[in-house]
């Protein structure tokens, strides 16, 4: 279970002391969201991922570690207004705060992260601006240099769950069609993604709600965009052919994302 405990921290911007909210412990179980969002209970502790002087407005993960940008940031209208976006919850302003400051300070991870879990805040409260957040977060995953192999197919992964929950669909599927990582979960994954773009769902998915079934032929390419489609369809491969020959006009709008699966 998670436990907290508020301990004095002395901000290493304004020097003042205040009572911060301190992890103790949090355990984990279940499946995390396709964009690697751990379940309960760590994802509930999420209140507690960044500090907030209440003095001088500094956010950090440790507000006793010091600001390497200029403290002006602090009190720029940016800043302060959370670049005119108006988060319905302050956990969202608090993670919008350490983007801006992360970006300062040319911490390209925690620029990415901490959009990332902004999203996340706002799915929680319900609020639209999500969309817009993760919009911003597939911006910033591109000035991430991965250190591993195992760092750049996690990322991949979140980038496709960014596209989809920012609705860009057609990106999804013309930047991941094709995309193999030789790893048979991490192929799922990204088949079920494709899977819900055909559908244009954004939806929020975890991995356990990845039909066991999935089964994308991975070979030709347009081989490989009929299964997508016939399973998404729940047809059969021949189906698909004989909609696709066919030009029934009430039939258009649900095959009308095929064609942009053949660009
Ligand atoms: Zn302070």
């Amino acid at each position: 279970m998670t436990t907290v405990r508020d301990i004095a921290k002395k901000c290493a911007v304004c020097t003042k002391t205040s009572p911060q909210r301190m992890l103790a412990s949090t355990s984990v179980w279940g499946q995390p969201d396709l964009d690697l969002r751990p379940s309960q209970m760590q994802r509930s502790s999420i209140f507690a991922w960044l500090e907030e002087c209440p003095h001088c407005g500094y956010v950090a993960a440790d507000i006793e570690k010091e600001l390497e940008a200029s403290p002006d940031i602090l009190k720029s209208k940016e800043y302060l207004t959370c670049n005119g976006n108006e988060f319905k919850s302050d956990l969202s302003k608090r993670f919008f705060r350490r983007y801006l400051i992360s970006k300062a300070e040319k911490n390209y991870n925690s620029e990415f992260y901490s959009l990332l879990h902004c999203a996340w805040t706002c799915d929680d409260a319900d609020d639209e601006l999500a969309v817009k957040m993760r919009r911003l977060a597939l911006e910033s995953i591109e000035k991430i240099d991965a250190e591993s192999d195992d760092e750049k197919s996690n990322l991949k992964l979140i980038r496709a769950d960014l596209l989809r929950r920012s609705l860009q669909f057609d990106e999804l599927v013309r930047e991941f069609g094709d995309m193999s990582f030789g790893n048979e979960i991490m192929d799922k994954v990204i088949a079920f993604q494709l899977e819900l773009a055909a559908k244009g769902d954004s939806a929020c998915y975890t991995l356990e709600d990845i039909p066991k079934e999935v089964t994308i032929t991975l070979g030709g390419r347009l081989h490989r965009k009929l299964n997508m489609i016939a399973d998404v369809n729940r047809v059969s491969l021949t189906e698909v052919m004989e909609k696709l020959l066919s030009d029934k006009a009430d039939e258009m709008d649900s095959y009308e994302k095929m064609d942009k699966l053949f660009e």
